[in-house]
């Protein structure tokens, strides 16, 4: 049980194939108290059900509004009065956006992509710190079209880039509050978000072919190395962006 005793919090459940709710069942198999986010009320019919089956907690929030942001760590704090981690699994950009060349990304959807899919994490740090009150680990998802580009993930990309970076100046920030920030950079999954990226059942293939292991990873993959993350046997990491993609970033020629 390694999140015994732990309060968390889960951002991004959309539905069971969501990469946070592979999070989320790992970390009640682990023994945490979970309070999951869901982003608006056509989604809330969806996920009160998964949460009943990890009698978990569930709240609004939409990352958009600092507003909803404000009031979902106000409701945290009036209930639970700390919490111990948060893994945010949250990003967004236009269809439009995830196909054809990046140069043609509109200044419109550049902002709402940054602000969905990086800003988001340096707001809930912000608020989350306040309810940190004995330290914490806060835990991101990335992917590799931070580094190398992916075709067709275009701004996301350069979004999961600011991502990566942000977490090297939130995990500095922190740290002396003994609050960790790390990120995942995850293989790919077919989730409801990558569905909406063009080409992606091809990167599946090729990853599977490709990668050391020789297979796709899955929400579970990813919600382990959350929960280790999450609980005290990381806890002298900070600052990392870790890879659970079978290995598929090590492989040149
Ligand atoms: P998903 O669609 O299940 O989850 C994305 C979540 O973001 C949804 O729950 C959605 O409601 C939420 N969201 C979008 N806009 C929001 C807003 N304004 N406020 C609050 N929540 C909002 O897809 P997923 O693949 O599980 O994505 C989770 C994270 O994992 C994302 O950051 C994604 O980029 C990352 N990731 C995914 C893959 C993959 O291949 N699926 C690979 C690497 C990283």
């Amino acid at each position: 049980m390694l999140l015994k005793n732990k309060v968390g919090i889960i951002l991004g459940v959309a539905n069971a194939d969501s990469i946070a709710w592979g999070c989320a069942t790992h970390a009640h198999q682990e023994g945490a108290k979970i309070i999951l986010s869901y982003l608006d009320n056509r989604i809330k019919p969806r996920i009160e059900p998964l949460a009943q089956t990890i009698h978990a907690d569930v709240r609004e929030l939409d990352v958009t509004s600092e507003k909803s942001v404000k009031d979902f760590f106000e409701y945290v704090k009036v209930e639970y009065g700390k919490v111990d981690f948060i893994i945010h699994s949250i990003a967004f950009a236009n269809k439009e956006e995830l196909r054809g060349k990046y140069v043609n990304t509109s200044r419109d959807g550049f902002t709402l992509a940054l602000q969905i899919s990086a800003f988001s994490l340096v707001e809930i740090a912000r608020y989350a710190a306040e309810v940190m009150i004995t330290g914490g680990s806060i835990t991101t998802m990335s992917y590799m079209g931070s580094e190398k580009v992916v075709e067709s993930y275009n701004v996301m990309g350069v979004a999961k880039a600011a991502l990566e970076a942000s977490v090297r100046y939130l995990a500095k920030d922190l740290g002396p509050q003994n609050i960790r920030v790390n990120a995942i950079s995850a293989g790919p999954i077919n989730t409801l978000a990558a569905r909406g990226i063009g080409g992606f059942s091809k990167v599946l293939h090729i990853v599977k072919d490709k990668a050391p292991l020789r297979r796709n990873i899955t929400i579970d993959d990813v919600g382990k190395t959350a929960c280790f993350l999450a609980s005290d046997y990381s806890s002298g990491i900070t600052g990392e962006v870790i890879h659970v993609d079978a290995g598929f970033n090590i492989i040149g020629v």
